[in-house]
């Protein structure tokens, strides 16, 4: 008796399509058709059949998906980017000393006092960012910390906590 006929071929696809495995498949078929009938020929016949795929899930596998055609999914708002603080180095918070220095009339709050030079010039000042609550540029302010005698220095802080 051939296993493969009208009855056991459309049963077999019936099968397939339902969703068994091979090796289910071909238990259901030797119970139901009283047959010797392995996962092998059941995997062969399927084969030979040309099922490809089970129509349980003809989009998965028989329908490529239309790629195009697919409408954008609606984006969720996005959310407002932040901008990861960038650490800025202590040196860009001072202007630079002003190339030829500052009038005093140019002289503003933010301006080193520092005077290069003769005081009689037209522009002595430094001109550069001074630190706050102090009368000098970092670079100026060291060096008014380092210069002059002890007094002078007292005289000089006492100055600036007036200022
Ligand atoms: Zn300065």
């Amino acid at each position: 008796m051939r296993i493969w006929n009208d009855e056991t071929i459309p049963r077999l696809k019936e099968l397939w399509n339902e969703g068994l495995s091979c090796s289910q498949v071909a238990a259901v078929l030797r119970e139901e058709f009283k047959v010797t009938i392995s996962r092998n020929a059941v995997i062969g016949k399927i084969h030979r059949l040309g099922i490809q795929a089970r129509s349980r899930n003809p989009k998965v596998v028989i329908r490529p998906r239309p790629v195009v055609a697919s409408k954008p999914k609606p984006s969720a708002p996005k959310a407002p980017r932040r901008r990861a603080p960038v650490p800025v180095p202590i040196e860009q918070f001072f202007a630079p000393a002003r190339e030829g220095g500052v009038s005093l009339l140019e002289l503003e709050y933010h301006h080193c006092r520092w005077i290069e030079g003769n005081p009689s010039d037209e522009r002595p000042y430094c001109g550069a960012s001074r630190i706050v609550g102090r009368a000098y540029c970092p670079h100026h302010n060291e060096l008014s910390i380092g210069k002059g005698t002890p007094r002078e220095r007292n005289s000089i802080k006492a100055a600036m906590r007036v200022a």
